[in-house]
């Protein structure tokens, strides 16, 4: 980045801060037409058809390339993500996958959990769809470009990964990013401004989960069904402790009681006042965040 762009950022954001009213409008605005392209998107995609283009998901044809060809529709090559990622950007790769994901199960398809991330990157998160698999990663020297080599400029790593095996490598290639992305890095990176990036609530993943408040998790989540415990948001346990310790009687009855209401096991524990500490963890089943095992 160089000190041109600072200070054209830097104008630009005081611009905004002068205007928040204005600001507030544009982001109601902004909403609405995210709300309004979701009821799109669910339309086409119970058709498994591309809310972009319109076409089946599971066709390429040639021509302007499609954000749905990250979906790796029969015919698409490496090169063809290559061309959608660097055409269509990041954010907006990142927000189509994440509708797809989400599509398969709110928030558990995509792990953007802080603590499972690598701290020190600008991103790094995996989602999936079906079979299908992503990492994105842009550490801090990704968004300096590496210093002296032909990928001195700003660019992020991508994995992609289709039943287990490795499709596109983190080190195959520096993703470049746009000049949209670029603007909202910045807004994400400075403390004093007004905008920042988001994927939106239909864009949700674990991290948002986790920051639900507790007490509501507890009573507005419902157990898993038998089997189907990979479609688990949450793992929550109860642990009680009395020196009398307690009748296995005492916590049948709030099994049998969770699995006829639906609620859950630690949510009659602390109806019947048996007082348990309750620990809500993100499920096991979310996807797996890789890293790349070397930096460059
Ligand atoms: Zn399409
Ligand atoms: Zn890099």
């Amino acid at each position: 980045m160089n000190d041109t762009d600072t200070i054209q950022w830097e104008r630009f954001r005081n611009s905004l801060l002068s205007q928040e009213s204005k600001l507030k409008a544009a982001e109601l605005e902004t909403q609405a037409a995210a709300d309004q392209e979701y009821k799109v998107f669910l339309k086409h995609i119970k058709r498994g058809e591309c809310y972009i283009c319109g076409k089946p998901l599971k066709t390429m044809s040639s021509g302007l390339p499609c954000s749905h060809w990250l979906l790796r529709p029969k015919g698409v090559k490496k090169h063809d993500v290559y061309k959608v990622l660097a055409s269509t950007g990041y954010h907006r790769s990142a927000a189509f996958l994440r509708w797809h994901s989400n599509f398969k199960g709110f928030t558990r398809n995509i792990n953007d959990l802080k603590n499972e991330g690598d701290p020190s990157a600008l991103f790094h998160w995996s989602c999936t769809y079906e079979h299908r698999h992503w990492t994105f990663k842009c550490s801090r020297t990704d968004y300096q470009g590496h210093a002296g080599k032909k990928t001195a400029f700003p660019h992020y790593h991508f994995q992609m990964m289709l039943a287990g095996q490795v499709f596109i490598k983190f080190n195959d290639s520096h993703i470049p990013f746009t000049d949209e992305d670029l603007f909202w890095i910045r807004a994400d990176l400075d403390p004093h401004s007004p905008i920042k990036q988001s994927f939106g609530p239909h864009g949700s993943g674990m991290q948002d989960a986790m920051n639900v408040d507790p007490a509501s998790i507890l009573y507005n989540t419902v157990r898993s069904k038998e089997g189907e415990i990979e479609k688990a948001v949450y793992n929550i346990e109860s642990i009680i402790s009395r020196p009398e310790g307690i009748p296995s009687e005492t916590i049948q009855a709030a099994i049998d009681a969770s699995t006829k209401s639906g609620e859950t096991i630690a949510y009659h524990l602390k109806e019947m006042g048996l007082g348990p500490k309750i620990v809500i963890s993100p499920a096991e089943s979310i996807p797996e965040n890789p890293d790349r095992n070397r930096t460059r």
